[in-house]
Formats: structure tokens, sequence, C-alpha cells
């Protein structure tokens, strides 16, 4: 089999949106994909259509109540008991607030990243990529940060359970992948690492360097808080000194990554203060340890990301360029690729309805952005904090 890579796409995942005040909107696959398709690096080949998830594999991680829950606070005229059912479930806040057609979006999101997984076990292709996956902080029984059901988690169930593969989690959203780490904290099998701004500035508040795993888990689990304000260099250094230990500590037979891409400076919910450079980076690392440690093969998803217009369309593209290994990744490598532009047709396409002025280059001129006035301080907190967190590995 060649390096082949599959773009997952799961159609009854666009009605996941909960209002239209709400920053995770569907709309930032729909622009990532477009630039993807603009710059000719879609072949319709590539493209799997995901079925929705069943109950079954849904309750691989979540209660039946919970399920329930979610299916009647979903109909277009919720039951008379809605106001206790969402306050009980966790559904009820401005965060994760319950809509219409929220399980059947939910379920569908689940059924991406299944079938994202299966693609790669089944080796149908070695890399899989699900972007509208990645709702990392979904409980078995309760919704939280803007997640109803945990693809992540039930796509790791689901390898775990079909296949008996070792899965290591990989997860580089700015907040802590807390449902994931806790749906397999007791699991010696499912390694959940995550890297994020720390928990004492950040949603959800946990993901600390002491939280390593209980029982049998204690060990197959790492924690690297970033201050606020971290830029690529100290963020860089914190991901490729931890990550690649780790994954050779773990040895799995998966690699499932979670790429929210809300540490770039842009984004409005959190500090992290890195450039489009990490999300260049970062997928390529991970390529390169799925290919050492498990035959190449490697799930990428979504995740967050609230700067839709500036961020998440090239951070998710990048994904794929790297994974689908498209020349474009390799010329962004290059000194004279780094202003590299985006294709005018998406940027004709999507500027008219954008707030800001959309970025022309595919990489972000960082010599125009002042630095951070505490990056050395900065720099040596992150270092303490992942030497910290692996030195078990
Ligand atoms: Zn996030």
């Amino acid at each position: 089999m060649k390096d082949k890579a599959v773009y997952v796409r799961s159609t009854g995942a666009s009605p996941y949106k909960f209002n239209e005040e709400h920053p995770f909107s569907p709309l930032r696959a729909e622009l990532a994909e477009t630039l993807l398709e603009a710059s000719g690096a879609l072949p319709s080949e590539s493209v799997l259509e995901a079925d929705t998830a069943l109950d079954q594999e849904l309750e691989l991680i979540h209660r039946s109540e919970y399920i329930k829950a979610v299916r009647g606070l979903s109909l277009p005229v919720p039951p008379a008991s809605a106001a206790g059912l969402a306050r009980r479930f966790g559904l009820d806040s401005e965060d994760t607030p319950y809509f219409v057609g929220m399980h059947d979006a939910a379920a569908a999101i689940a059924g991406g990243s299944i079938a994202a997984a299966e693609a790669v076990m089944s080796g149908r292709a070695r890399h899989a990529f699900h972007m509208s996956g990645g709702l990392h902080h979904a409980f078995p029984g309760h919704g939280s940060g803007f997640c109803v059901y945990n693809d992540a988690a039930i796509a790791i169930a689901s390898v775990r359970q079909k296949h008996g593969a070792r899965v290591l989690y990989i997860d580089t959203d700015v907040h802590h992948g807390d449902g994931v780490q806790y749906a397999f904290y007791e699991d010696p099998d499912v390694f959940t690492y995550s890297i994020h701004e720390t928990g004492k500035y950040l949603f959800p508040g946990t993901g600390f360097t002491h939280e390593k795993g209980i029982d049998k888990g204690f060990g197959a689990c790492c924690n690297v808080p970033v201050q606020p304000y971290t830029e690529d260099e100290s963020w860089l250094e914190c991901f490729t000194e931890t990550v690649t230990r780790v994954a050779r500590a773990f040895k799995p037979d998966l690699i499932l990554s979670q790429h929210g891409c809300d540490a770039h400076a842009y984004d409005p919910l959190s500090h992290v203060h890195c450039s489009m450079r990490i999300y260049l980076e970062m997928p390529r690392l991970i390529r390169q340890l799925a290919h050492e440690l498990c035959g190449g093969r490697w799930v990428a998803l979504g995740g967050g990301g609230y700067d839709q217009w500036r961020v998440v369309p090239r951070a998710w593209s990048l994904v794929w360029l790297v994974m689908s290994d498209h020349p474009l990744a390799a010329r962004l490598q290059e000194p004279q690729g780094r202003l590299s532009p985006l294709p005018q047709a998406w940027l004709d396409r999507w500027q008219p309805q954008a707030p800001a002025t959309l970025p022309r280059h595919w990489l972000d001129d960082t010599s125009a952005w002042a630095p951070m006035p505490r990056r050395s301080e900065i720099t040596v907190q992150n270092r303490q904090a992942w030497e910290l967190a692996s030195q078990d590995f």
C-alpha cells in the first residue's frame, strides 16, 4: 500500500451548531475544506463518506440514560422535563446548550471518527483525517465545553474492542483533553497525552503534570501545561521533547491525534501566542512518529479553534497537506516557501463574508509580531513543566 490518506466527511455533522452567537460553528470545516479544494489538494478518490454512529457505539463511552436525555433534548418540542434533564446532564450552560437535532449531529460526528479509525485499522489507508471530530470534553454522563458525544474516546474504544490495538492519543488543543483522559484513566493500553494552556488559567482547569493515570493505567497519561503567552519556539520545544519520549516509550499500534487550533495568537478564547508554524511542525512530527513506531497508522481529528476565518482553515488544511504528502507541505518547509500564497479563488469567495481581512499566506510572518515581554521567563517555566511531565519516560 502506498502512503495513502483518506479524508473522512461526516455530512450529518453540519447541523452541529448551538446557536448563531456560539463560537463553535460548522462553518469552520467548510472554510477548511474549500481551502483544500481551491488548493487542488482534495481529490475525490480520497474522500470517504461516513455513516452515523449506532447507539451501541456511543455506549462504548456514554451512559444510556445520557444518550436518552440527549435524544429527548434534540426534539423540536422538548419534553416537559427538559429543564431538569438539561441541568442534570450538563446541557443547560451557555457553553453547551441543547439544540434541535443535537443527537443526530453529534452521532454523525462520532460516526466519522469511528470510520476514520476503521479505515486505518483495516489497512484501507495509512492515515485518515476527520476534521469535524475532536470533541474531547464530553464525559460518559454529561456534556461539557461545546462537546455532546466524545467522538475521540468513542473511536479509541471502538479500536480497542475490534482490534485490541494500543492507542496513543495526542491532544494539541489549547484546552486540556479531559474527557478522553478520564475515559481511559485506568487503562494501560490507551495512553492519553495532552499539551495545553495550564489549567490554572484556562478551562477545564485540569491537565497538571501530576495527573498520570490510576491503578493499572498509572503511567499511561502525560500532561504538558504551558504558560499563557507561550510562543512558537517554546511550544515546539515542549511538544517535541515530550511527545517523542512518550511515543517511543509506549510503542503504540495506532496514533490518534486531536488538532484543536486554539493555541494560535489570534484565538479569542485562550492566551497562548503561537503562529501557524506550530500547525505545520506538529502534524509533521506526529506523522514521523507514526511511521517510526506503528507502520504509519495515524488518525487525525479536528477540535477547537475559534478564529474561524484566519486560523482554522489554514491549520486544518495543513494537517491534511502533511498527511497526504502534498508537495505544498514540503515547499512550506523551505525558506523561500514560507510566503507561499493562499489560493486567490478561496480569498475571493470568502473575503466578502469575513469580518476581518483574511491572511494572504499559509504561514504567518511573525517578524512583524512584537515578542512577548516575558518570553525568557515563560520559556524557563515551560521547560520546568515539560521536564517534570516527561521524567518517567
Ligand atoms: Zn479548545
